[in-house]
Order: structure tokens, then C-alpha cells, then sequence
């Protein structure tokens, strides 16, 4: 359109030139031709032939008469005549306006005529001395008759052809005229279309401007609009993931609690199914919130200090229980020159490394899974590390390596029906590797095993992650939880009771406030989506107000600029739902361990978080056979591997020839108690190198005793009975590098002969081992109590104060205050020497333990059916 107008145009505008060279031409010719015109005009060319005519008559006239008279005036008059015409016929024959004619020669022919008869008359007068005389005056008049036709012929055809001369300028001027008006027509014809074609252009130009600036208003709605879209699409998916990350966290953190209460065999194992279906589900959605971020444009990743060892420690720890119980080997080999303390983003490692150890424990049946980190290039500022996570498992078909990259897809459908899986994990993953800046890839062959390799960009630090940090002690502390929802408050308040804190839960971010106007707490927990007031704005009130607490945001979304605002708020921890209460608990102590104005620390988050090194393989010296089972039962339900040595002695030997991560000692054995085995352990370390943490346990009481135990080299004390709480709280705080708390002085909770709810809490709620443990104090018991007795009789009282310290600890194991009390008044009467007093506590152990067996035995019916 606009090219074929423009054509249009450009022809127009040659045609116009051409009309126009074509009018100038014209007018060129046209001026040439008036010019002639007015020349004719202006010299008045006819008159200057009539005057010929004239000349000549007058010169006829005078010429006659002089001829007739003679007389010298009139000769006179004759001369004068004759110069005359003579000069008027000289003025015609130089002159210009022979061309006027259309017959150039016949003027010259006449003139010629003309100037043949002066040559004849000069000739003759030039024999008179110049002069006419009579005889001349007739030969002159003579003469002049001669040439009557030429002069006729000049005086009236000039006349006649000039005429004619004029009337063709004249036609031509007309036939000018007419060609110039009609150009002049065309011209303007032309300029019309020019204008139209002008204002055609301009019509649609201003068409497509307008339609340019609809497109871009359309445009400009569009951008808005998807803006708008994104801006939704965000807040739903931070929505989405507070509103099922809140229920979640309250759907595990409530199982969790309720498997530590009193239960029945099935209703156990349904909470034990309720816990991991919301585990597994938990995955799911976490792994579609993630893609549908990562889609959505709105995953960031962050550049945060960590410790690799530790982060692959932490990592791997889950999966060395899983593939422990496949039977299959979890091999972790970091290259020695690789710095530790790296910058990246933790969480997302964590994240990959998850998917792909995952992958290789779940598609792997025997053999191994090996993870191997090392530096594939490396400058002073940072280096790229290539991880490759192989194992010998099912493999993927040559034809299927790329296609499992992709989301929603698995290498084969009987795969999913045998192992399960959304096919989403390696689409995340891929792309978390491409947006810390590395690559992912496979290689792999079927039924031999997969290598997945992946390289990561880090920057090295020399600021130490948190790792280092002390931690503290959490009893007694008063800490203000805010969070709207119920379940999660209810959660947190058991938890931290739980933890020996001083919960106070509030309901909104208002609240929180005027719970902060009536007391300080050291520490607060925020939820950071409450209605009204988010836990943000009460860290900014905070800020504001200059108090100065250590804040832990709790948040069911991980948004974008989080960690930013965290930081600007001065909030020092960061935990995202389902929040794992070991994260928490290891937090809060490490929060509390740094001084509340250090700002340049980092924040604390799950990933940044130092969680103590991973205890895996775990050695408990233990010589009584009741606490030896309750022991192992415990620990192996917690996902501990277990082994017994029966004494101190077996202990030390098994320490020279194996690794264990933990050793939970007894402190009075046969052949070589606790503490002597401790320092032995302690001179092996001192010239091999490494420290074993050791944990005490013991019935003692005694003031002294934890003294005792540190001074051995131990690193933490547990009063019998140990219970789950009790190990797993010691073990955090072991790993954690804590001092050990105080002993709480045992068997202070009165004379009853048995106490089922103690007896629970010990044994972890485990109602399918309760019976076994009552049982197997039945059968010890008894015995126990024949061995003091004879030890007695034979007043052997070191024997009976041993004997009776064993049944002590059976006593304690299965909550049975009476006989404690009865078996340590016993003992203390052996370590006095006092045989008298050793006798009455034999009666009142003989005395206790029928009640007591009484009391145990319709549980142990009822559980043994
Ligand atoms: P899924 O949730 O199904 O495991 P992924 O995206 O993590 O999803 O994996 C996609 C598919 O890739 C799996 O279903 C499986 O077929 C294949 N795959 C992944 N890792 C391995 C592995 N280590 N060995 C064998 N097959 C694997």
C-alpha cells in the first residue's frame, strides 16, 4: 500500500517535472517569437521599407527635373535626393531584418538589384568630379526607372511578408499559448493527484499511527496485565504455600508430639503412617511449589557462608539410616585441598544433593551410593566444584537420559508404579544447578548404575559460617511465641516446655507488642504471616523501639527479599515450615550464644545452621541386660545403629579396633567401670588422635559424681532411667559442645511401687516394648534380689551393694520409685560398711518386690497376648 502510492508519487512528481522543463521550453520559445514580434514592432520595419519607396520617388522626381531643367538648384536638390536613397538603400541592406523573411535571398536579390544601380551612378558622377550635371541627371533617372520592380517589390512585399511574418508569430504564439495552458492544466492535474496521493499517505500513515498507538496502549494493558498476573501469580503461591505449609507443620509437629504420648500398639502405628504419608506429601508439595516457582520466575538464590563438610554431613546423615537399612553403603569423599568455608546458596545444595542421593538410594538395591566433591578449577577468590553422586543401581536406558530432565517425566511408567515419584525432582534440580551457575548431567548404564554429575560456582570466605558459634543453655528461658494459628501455637508451647523454657504464646503481631510492654524476653518468635501485623512489622516495631531481644522469623513462604529485610530488621534466625524441631532447638542455642549487637554475623537459617555433627553408630557399655535392651531399643527406634559391650574393658578394646560416633557408658560395671574405661578411651585418643564424645549414665546420685565424670574426660552425664527425650536431648547437646546440666536427683518422686506414666515416658511411649522390658525385669529382678540376699548372708556387703546397685537400675528403667529408694538405702549402707543397715534395706527390697511384680504383671499380660 504505502510502497505502490509512493511509486504513484514518485511518477507524479517526474511527470511534473517534465510538464514543467516542458512549460520553460515553451515559454522560451514563446518569448523568442514575441521578441521577433516586437522588434518588427518596435523598429517599425514597414515604415523603413515605405520610406524606401518614397526616397525613391523623390530622387525619380528630383532626377527628372533636373534632367529638364538643368538649373543647379535643382541639381542641388538632386544630390541631396540621391545621397538619401542612397543611404536608406545602405541602411536596408545592413539590415538586421533580412531573417524576418521567409525568403532571405529574395532581399538580397532586389537590394543587390538596388546597389548595382548606385555603383553604376557613382561610377558615372565619380567621372563629373562627384557631381550630378544634366546628362547625369538623366543617366541618374534613367537608372532609377531601371530599378522600379525591385523597389516596388521591397516597398510593397515587405510590407506584404512582414504582415505575413507577424500573423504566423502570431499563430504561433497561439498554438504556444494553447500547448502552455494545456501543460498548465496537466500541471495542475498532477498536483491534485500528488495532493490526493499526499493526503492518501497522510491519511493512512495517521492510520497507522493511530492503530501503532492502539497496539501500543494494547501493549501497555498487556504488560500491566501480565504484571498484574505475575504479581498474583506470586502472592498465590506464597499464599498456596503458607496455607499448606501451616497445616502441614501443625499435621507433623502434633504427630510428633502425639507419638510421644501414651498409645496403644494401633494407634501407634497409625500416627507412625499419619507422620510419614504427611512426610511424603510434604515432599510432593514441596517439589511443586518449588517448580511452579522456579516456572513463575520467582525463585531466588542466595549467597550465603557454609560449611561444606557440614552441610554434606547433615545431608547425607538421613539417607546413611535409609540406605543402612537397604543394606547398601553411603561412601562421602570430599577432596582434601578443598577450602571449607564456601559462599553459595546452602538451602538449594542441600536441595539438589536430597534429590540426587535420593535418587540413588531409592533406585539402588545393592552395592553402593558414593558422593564425591572436587574442585574442578579454582582461583584465590573461588572455585568451581564438580559433585557426582554415583551408585550402583538400576541405571537409565542410553534413549531415557535426557528425557528424565524434563518435568513429569520418568525414565519408565513401571518405574513410577514400583518406586513412586512425581518425575519433578530432576526438572528442579537441573534448574537450581543452572541458576547457581553450573550444569547437570548423566551418565549412565542399565542394571550397572548412574553417575550424576553437576559443577557449582562457590566463592571461598574466610568468614567462618556459623558453625563455630557457641551455643547456650535454653532452661528457664522466657521466649514470646506469636503466631495465629492455633495448632502451630500449641506446638510450639509443648515444644519449648519441653525444651525447659518459659513459653508465652500470643495470638497477633499486636499483641506481641503489648505482651513486650509488660516484660522483656530475651527471645521471640514471629510468625511472619499474621493477620494485621506481620511478624516483620513487629521486628521493625522492635527495631524502632530500640529493644534489644534475639528474633527468629518463622515463615510457611520463603519470599523473595526475605533475607534482605531479615537483615535490615535485625532479625538473627529464619526457619521456613515445617519447621524440624531439631533446627529450632539448635538454632535458638546457637542465636543465644552470640552476643545480640553483633550485627556483621550472618542469619541463621536451616541451612546455616551448624547442626552438630551427625552421630550415626553408636556404642552403649552397659552390663545390666533390662537397661542393655532398653537402651539399644531406644536408640535403634531413633534411627541409631547399636552396639553393646557389656563392660568397660569390652568398650575400650571395641573403640581400638572400630569407630563409633557416641559412646553412652554406664558407670558401674564388672571387670571395669565407666570411669576407669573413660580414661583409657581418653590415653588411646591422646596418642591416636580423635575424641569419641562419651556420655555417662548412671543411677548415682551422689554429689560429685558429674565432677567425677568430666575430670575422666567425659562429655556429658544422663541420670538413669534413660529415656529417648533424655538421649536425644544429651546427644544434641554433646554435638552441640554445651556443658551438661546439673543431675537431677533421681528417685525423688515418692514411694510408689510403680509408675506406668514414668514408665512410659522412659520407653519413648513404645507400647510393643514395654512388655518385653517388664518382662525382662521380671526375670532379672528376682534373681538380682537372690544375689544381694546371698551376698548377705555370706557378708560379702561390697558383692550386695553391687547387686543391689544393678537392681537399682533395672528399678529405675521400669519406674519403680519404691524399690530405688529401697535398693540405694541399701547401697549406702554397703559403701558405710554398715552390714545392719544393708540388712533392713534387704527387707524392704524383699518387701517391695512382690508388690511390684504384682503391678507390672497385668501389663505385661496385656500387651504379651
Ligand atoms: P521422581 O520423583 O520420579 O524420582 P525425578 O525427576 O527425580 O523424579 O527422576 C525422574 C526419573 O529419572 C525417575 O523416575 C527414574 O526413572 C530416573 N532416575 C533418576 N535418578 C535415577 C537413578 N539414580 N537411577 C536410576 N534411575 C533414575
Amino acid at each position: 500500500m504505502l510502497s505502490s502510492s509512493r511509486k504513484q508519487l514518485w511518477w507524479l512528481a517526474l511527470l511534473m517535472a517534465v510538464a514543467l522543463l516542458t512549460v520553460g521550453g515553451l515559454y522560451y520559445k514563446q518569448r523568442t517569437v514575441m521578441q521577433r514580434v516586437t522588434v518588427l514592432g518596435e523598429d517599425n520595419v514597414v515604415w523603413v521599407y515605405t520610406q524606401l519607396g518614397i526616397d525613391y520617388h523623390r530622387a525619380l522626381g528630383a532626377a527628372r527635373l533636373a534632367a529638364a531643367t538643368g538649373a543647379t538648384s535643382d541639381l542641388d536638390e538632386l544630390q541631396l535626393r540621391y545621397e538619401i536613397l542612397v543611404s536608406r538603400i545602405t541602411v536596408l541592406s545592413e539590415y538586421r531584418f533580412a531573417p524576418y523573411f521567409h525568403d532571405p535571398q529574395w532581399h538580397v536579390k532586389q537590394l543587390n538589384a538596388l546597389k548595382a544601380m548606385i555603383s553604376h551612378v557613382d561610377a558615372g558622377l565619380a567621372a563629373h568630379n562627384g557631381g550630378f550635371d544634366q546628362a547625369g541627371a538623366r543617366d541618374f533617372s534613367a537608372a532609377l526607372e531601371q530599378v522600379t520592380d525591385p523597389v516596388r517589390e521591397l516597398t510593397l512585399g515587405a510590407n506584404t511578408r512582414l504582415n505575413q511574418v507577424t500573423r504566423e508569430s502570431n499563430q504561433a504564439l497561439q498554438g504556444l499559448n494553447t500547448l502552455v495552458a494545456a501543460l498548465a492544466t496537466l500541471l495542475i492535474v498532477i498536483t491534485a493527484a500528488i495532493a490526493f496521493l499526499a493526503y492518501r499517505n497522510l491519511a493512512a500513515s495517521d492510520r497507522r499511527r493511530r492503530e501503532a498507538e492502539q497496539l501500543s496502549e494494547k501493549l501497555e494493558r498487556a504488560r500491566v496485565e501480565a504484571e498484574d498476573a505475575s504479581r498474583a501469580k506470586s502472592v498465590f503461591l506464597a499464599n498456596m504455600s503458607h496455607e499448606i505449609r501451616t497445616p502441614m507443620n501443625g499435621i507433623i509437629g502434633m504427630t510428633d508430639l502425639a507419638l510421644d504420648t501414651r498409645l496403644d500398639t494401633e494407634q501407634r502405628h497409625y500416627l507412625d503412617m499419619v507422620k510419614s504419608s504427611a512426610e511424603s506429601l510434604l515432599v510432593i508439595i514441596n517439589d511443586i511449589l518449588d517448580f511452579s516457582k522456579i516456572e513463575a520466575g520467582k525463585l531466588e538464590m542466595e549467597h550465603l557462608p557454609f560449611s561444606l563438610h557440614n552441610l554434606l554431613a547433615h545431608t547425607l546423615h538421613p539417607f546413611a539410616l535409609s540406605a543402612g537399612a537397604k543394606g547398601l553403603e553411603l561412601v562421602n569423599r570430599v577432596d582434601s585441598d578443598l577450602p571449607d568455608h564456601l559462599v553459595s546458596d546452602p538451602s538449594r545444595l542441600r536441595q539438589i544433593l536430597n534429590n540426587l542421593v535420593g535418587n540413588a538410594v531409592k533406585f539402588t538395591e545393592r552395592g553402593e551410593v558414593e558422593i564425591s566433591v572436587t574442585q574442578l578449577s579454582a582461583t584465590t577468590e573461588g572455585a568451581i566444584l564438580q559433585f557426582a553422586i554415583r551408585d550402583t543401581g538400576i541405571g537409565i536406558a542410553a534413549d531415557k537420559q535426557q528425557m528424565i530432565f524434563a518435568p513429569f517425566s520418568q525414565a519408565d511408567s513401571s518405574t513410577t508404579r514400583r518406586y513412586g515419584g512425581t518425575g519433578l525432582g530432576l526438572a528442579i534440580t537441573r534448574q537450581l544447578v543452572e541458576l547457581l551457575g553450573g550444569k547437570l548431567w548423566v551418565q549412565s548404564s542399565t542394571s550397572k548404575g548412574s553417575v550424576f554429575y553437576f559443577t557449582l560456582p562457590v566463592r571461598f570466605t574466610d568468614n567462618p559460617p556459623p558453625a563455630l558459634a557457641a551455643t547456650t543453655d535454653l532452661s528457664g528461658l522466657a521466649v514470646l511465641v506469636a503466631d495465629d494459628n492455633a495448632t502451630n501455637r500449641s506446638w510450639l508451647n509443648s515444644l519449648l516446655h519441653g525444651w525447659g523454657m518459659r513459653p508465652t504464646l500470643v495470638e497477633d503481631g499486636f499483641a506481641a507488642l503489648q505482651a513486650l510492654e509488660h516484660s522483656d524476653y530475651p527471645l521471640l518468635l514471629l510468625d511472619a504471616h499474621m493477620p494485621g501485623m506481620s511478624g516483620f512489622d513487629v521486628a521493625e516495631h522492635l527495631q524502632l523501639s530500640r529493644r534489644s531481644a534475639t528474633v527468629i522469623m518463622l515463615t510457611s513462604s520463603h519470599e523473595r527479599g526475605d533475607t534482605r529485610r531479615c537483615q535490615e530488621l535485625g532479625i538473627r534466625g529464619y526457619l521456613t515450615k515445617p519447621i524440624r524441631q531439631e533446627y529450632l532447638l539448635q538454632l535458638m542455642r546457637q542465636l543465644l550464644g552470640r552476643s545480640v549487637s553483633d550485627d556483621s554475623l550472618p542469619l541463621l537459617t536451616q541451612d546455616t545452621v551448624s547442626m552438630p555433627p551427625s552421630i550415626h553408630h553408636v556404642l552403649l557399655v552397659e552390663d545390666n541386660p533390662t537397661n542393655q535392651k532398653l537402651g539399644v531399643t531406644l536408640l535403634e527406634r531413633h534411627g541409631y545403629q547399636v552396639t553393646v559391650a557389656i563392660n568397660g574393658l569390652e568398650a575400650v578394646q571395641m573403640l581400638a579396633a572400630q569407630h563409633f560416633d557416641l559412646v553412652l557408658m554406664d558407670m558401674q560395671m564388672p571387670v571395669m567401670d565407666g570411669l576407669e574405661a573413660t580414661r583409657h578411651i581418653r590415653e588411646q585418643e591422646a596418642l591416636g588422635g580423635g575424641h569419641v564424645p562419651i556420655v555417662a549414665m548412671t543411677a548415682n546420685v551422689m554429689n560429685g559424681d558429674r565432677e567425677r565424670c568430666l575430670e575422666a574426660g567425659m562429655d556429658g552425664y544422663i541420670s538413669k532411667p534413660i529415656s529417648a527425650a533424655k538421649v536425644l536431648e544429651e546427644i544434641a547437646r554433646v554435638q552441640g559442645g554445651r556443658l551438661p546440666a546439673p543431675p537431677v536427683a533421681a528417685g525423688s518422686g515418692g514411694e510408689a511401687v510403680f509408675d506406668y506414666d514414668q514408665l512410659l515416658r522412659n520407653c519413648d511411649g513404645d507400647l510393643v516394648f514395654v512388655p518385653s522390658l517388664l518382662q525382662a525385669f521380671a526375670e532379672d529382678a528376682p534373681k538380682l534380689l537372690a544375689e544381694v540376699r546371698e551376698a548377705l548372708q555370706q557378708g560379702e556387703l561390697a558383692r550386695a551393694t553391687i547387686a543391689a546397685h544393678s537392681l537399682r537400675g533395672s528399678a529405675l528403667s521400669i519406674a519403680a520409685p519404691a524399690l530405688v529408694n529401697a535398693c540405694q538405702q541399701l547401697e549406702r549402707a554397703g559403701k558405710s560398711g554398715d552390714m545392719a543397715g544393708a540388712n533392713m534395706a534387704l527387707v524392704r527390697i524383699s518387701n517391695g518386690l512382690p508388690p511390684l511384680l504384682d503391678a507390672i504383671q497385668p501389663y505385661q499380660a496385656a500387651t504379651s497376648q
